[in-house]
């Protein structure tokens, strides 16, 4: 049973040597949140993670959890757990045997461990697996042998560091809705570092938009999408354009875009490319000042007036689709 436990940053650094990882970062996620850690590499994602864990030390601030100062506690007694890239199951241990380890860690006997660890395969879907090794399963399953494993100590907060990103394109979209499923079955906190925007979107209940060390944007996933409030959280979510206008910069949804004639429309441009991409197609001008702004047009508005090439163009958009953008 778990005990719904809120996990708060304060001021939350890492620094390696003159390298700022993690600058001062502060947030609290509510018990029970799936929440998604995005930004490029190198923004200071894992370090965050690591630093929940406990694989890495705080260099300052500190990480709460449930009000506790869990900073400086060693992993296992902080009630999180973290799945890793790669999975790191040990390849000489059978799948039930991984799943049970850190039981055998803690001294429990043979038929605890035996009784906890066949419960979490259940879980996973992965009973029938159980005496393979890890050498002997698809990613998918290894992935889930993984899960199972760190589970089984009955975490707060579930930490998982690019989860998806060893498995093929088709397998990765499928995982993605078992984590969601297992989050919600559970009940606890999902923390998921992610490079991978529509991971992000497809996930979490909230994201964090991280960049160089710092948070840029946080809050509801969709509150984030609707409102990007700099340029680079508007281009690191894509389907936005960032538009410089007379007025200032504006953010606005590719598919809020209109094609019009270039007499009438807000602004003109020629097109540069046209990508089908099966429901809708992607067209993308250049417009005042080179830049380049790209329409996500249904295949009927497009087909019902196709444009080409080269072709001169307007585009239009509702006053309310455009959010001003800090910087
Ligand atoms: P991300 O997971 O977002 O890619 P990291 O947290 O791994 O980012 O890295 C953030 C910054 O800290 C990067 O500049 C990286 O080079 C640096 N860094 C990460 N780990 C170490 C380390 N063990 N020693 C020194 N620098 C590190
Ligand atoms: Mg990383």
């Amino acid at each position: 049973m778990t005990r719904n436990l809120d996990l708060e940053f304060v001021n939350l650094t890492k620094r390696y040597g003159d390298t700022v990882a993690v600058d001062a970062v502060s947030y609290h996620f509510a018990a029970g949140t799936y929440a998604c850690l995005l930004g490029p590499s190198g923004c200071g994602k894992s370090s965050t993670l690591r630093m929940i864990a406990g694989h890495e030390s705080v260099s300052d601030g500190s990480i709460l959890l449930g009000n506790r100062d869990i900073s400086d506690l060693p992993p296992a007694k902080r009630g999180t757990a973290m799945m890793f890239q790669n999975y790191a199951l040990f390849p000489h241990l059978s799948v039930i045997e991984n799943v049970a380890f850190s039981l055998k860690m803690q001294g429990k006997d043979a038929s605890e461990r035996k009784r906890r660890a066949t419960e979490m395969l259940e879980l996973v879907d992965m009973v029938l697996l159980k005496d393979r090794l890890p050498a002997q399963l698809s990613g998918g399953q290894q992935q889930r042998a993984a899960l199972a494993r760190a589970l089984i100590t009955k975490p707060e907060v579930l930490l998982l560091d690019e989860p998806l990103s060893a498995l093929d394109p088709f397998l990765r979209i499928r995982m993605r809705a078992e984590l969601r499923r297992l989050q919600r079955d559970l009940g606890i906190t999902f923390i998921h570092v992610t490079h991978g925007q529509d991971e992000a979107l497809a996930l979490a209940d909230e994201i964090v938009v991280m960049n160089d060390a710092r948070i840029e944007q946080a809050g509801k996933t969709r509150a984030v999408f609707e409102a990007p409030q700099t340029a680079f959280v508007a281009r690191f979510l894509g389907s936005h354009n960032v538009i410089a206008l007379a007025e200032g910069v504006v953010a606005i949804r590719a598919d809020a875009l209109r094609i019009n004639t270039p007499e009438t429309a807000r602004i003109r441009g020629s097109v540069t490319n046209i990508e089908y991409q099966g429901t809708h197609v992607a067209l993308t001008a250049k417009v005042d000042g080179d830049q380049e702004v790209t329409a996500l047009l249904s295949d009927k508005d497009f087909f019902g007036a196709p444009k080409n090439l080269g072709e001169a163009i307007g585009l239009d958009w509702e006053a309310e689709a455009a959010h001003a953008l800090a910087g």
